[in-house]
């Protein structure tokens, strides 16, 4: 069975002084339209990684706008997050041998999620996990009503193709999909209501909201990093995909010419991600008896306002991702007004634009040489800081993102889908703006 997430409530209207003029009102005219609708989310996990964290504050917005929306997770064994890992992997392109019983593992779990079911006028489903939930329920008959959305937030570029053939079927049944860049879209997915949209960070939640130098000094002190020491930061689950062992190769190449240097590595453990645990194995290992180096988990008491901390804290932010679907980590750093270094895949580029608001790099090597840099001129910092915390604000503020969701709803019900989003006019080659009216 599915499990409802409580949410605590939000209102739009505390948004205005980090939008430009004109946004709140423009989304309020969309969402009367639409007042009153019954919508639902669904994903794999209420807590750990960016969908979670952008549901946390999604769900509430929209019903502070009249909707009535639920978030519901599902519910899973270790058996079945353990083949759903194994499926994101290999939908991000990981060689992955399935083994016949794979598939029945997670058709079946979503069968049993898919027990007493409720209707809603707009149900979107989030990522491959629960994609089968639409197939599963119409396919016994219950013929569930409203408009089904799926919710892609991963790159299946480079999918492996036995993976891909697994979940097209039930990604067909869609009535529409969202992306979050338009080559993530993989061939044979109905064009069909397919809307370009990516993610967003919540400005006023707890992990972005303002936050004090004495705030700051006191998660510093409580986790013992020296804020009169350089300060380097990943915030990323313990995955092979954000390569925190490359990091930690980064910062030894850096610490040769600042030996003060401190590197912290914060990684929750997401409830639908068995490999966490083995990857902070490894990234303990690695980083031995180096002591600058903090390695910090949820299960350390670092949660949302230590993070903020973490990131404000940071001389520079890094997201050594070798692949990415959006990466909300890199937004966060650039709304605090922090330069980012990131791996040049996925959603980075979108967000770091190069020699602007920090640098995108192919190789730890060329990671560290761009961190070293940084770390040499503070005023460098500061400007490419300044201008990354305008690019958030212009297009990846939640704000964005929950007009684009409404648009989507309106379009989908009207049957009159456009096959961008309005607010995802191109600017540097790709991203959504938030501005009255779109971009
Ligand atoms: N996050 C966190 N604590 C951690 C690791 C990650 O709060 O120890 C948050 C992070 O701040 C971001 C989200 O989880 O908001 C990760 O989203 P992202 O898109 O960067 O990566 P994903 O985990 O979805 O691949």
């Amino acid at each position: 069975m599915l499990t409802t997430v409580g949410v605590a409530p939000r209102e739009l209207e505390r948004y205005r002084e980090s939008v430009r003029e004109g946004v709140i009102e423009a989304i309020r005219e969309d969402a009367a339209k639409l007042a009153g609708a019954r919508v639902l989310h669904i994903n794999a996990t209420a807590y750990g990684g960016g969908v979670a964290e952008i549901l946390t504050s999604m769900v509430p917005l929209m019903r502070d706008l009249g909707l009535q929306c639920d978030w519901k997770v599902l519910t899973g064994s270790d058996e079945f997050f353990t083949v759903t890992k194994a499926m994101h992997n290999a939908l991000q392109g990981k060689n992955h041998p399935w083994r016949p019983q794979d598939r029945d593992i997670w058709v079946n779990q979503n069968k049993l999620n898919a027990e007493n079911w409720s209707d809603y006028d707009f149900v979107i489903v989030h990522d491959p996990q629960p994609a089968p939930l639409l197939y599963i329920l119409r396919d016994s008959g219950r013929n569930p009503q409203g408009h089904f959305i799926w919710r892609c937030h991963i790159d299946l570029t480079d999918a492996q193709q036995q993976a891909w053939e697994m979940l097209r079927p039930f990604v067909e049944e869609y009535d529409g999909s969202i992306w979050t860049m338009r080559q993530y879209v993989r061939q044979g997915v109905p064009e069909r209501h397919l809307k370009i949209a990516p993610p967003a960070i919540d400005p006023l939640s707890h992990k972005n909201e303002p936050c004090s130098e004495m705030q700051v000094k006191a998660v510093l002190d409580r986790f013992g990093v020296d804020p009169s020491r350089p300060i380097l930061t990943q915030v990323s689950r313990f995955d092979p995909w954000k390569d925190p062992l490359g990091v930690i190769s980064a910062y030894r190449e850096v610490k040769a010419e600042f030996p003060d240097v401190q590197l912290i590595l914060v990684g929750s453990m997401a409830s639908d991600d068995p490999e966490g645990w083995e990857w902070y194995e490894k990234v303990i290992r690695r980083a031995g008896e180096d002591w600058d180096i903090k390695i910090l988990t949820n299960m350390n008491g670092v949660g949302n306002a230590e993070v903020n901390a973490f990131q404000h804290a940071s001389d520079v932010v890094i997201q050594k991702s070798t692949r990415e679907g959006f990466g909300l980590t890199v937004s966060e750093a650039l709304w605090k007004g922090r330069p980012v270094v990131g791996g040049n895949v996925g959603g980075i580029p979108l967000q770091i634009l190069e020699g602007e608001c920090g640098y995108l790099v192919d190789s730890s090597q060329q990671c560290a040489q761009r961190l070293a840099e940084l770390l040499r001129d503070r005023d460098l910092r500061n400007r490419m800081g300044e201008r990354g915390r305008e690019h958030v604000r212009d297009h990846f503020l939640i704000t964005r993102y929950l007009h684009d969701y409404l648009r989507m709803m309106l379009e989908v019900a009207e049957g009159s889908a456009t096959e961008e989003s309005a607010h995802a006019a191109p600017i540097a080659g790709a991203v959504g703006a938030d501005a009255a009216g779109g971009a």
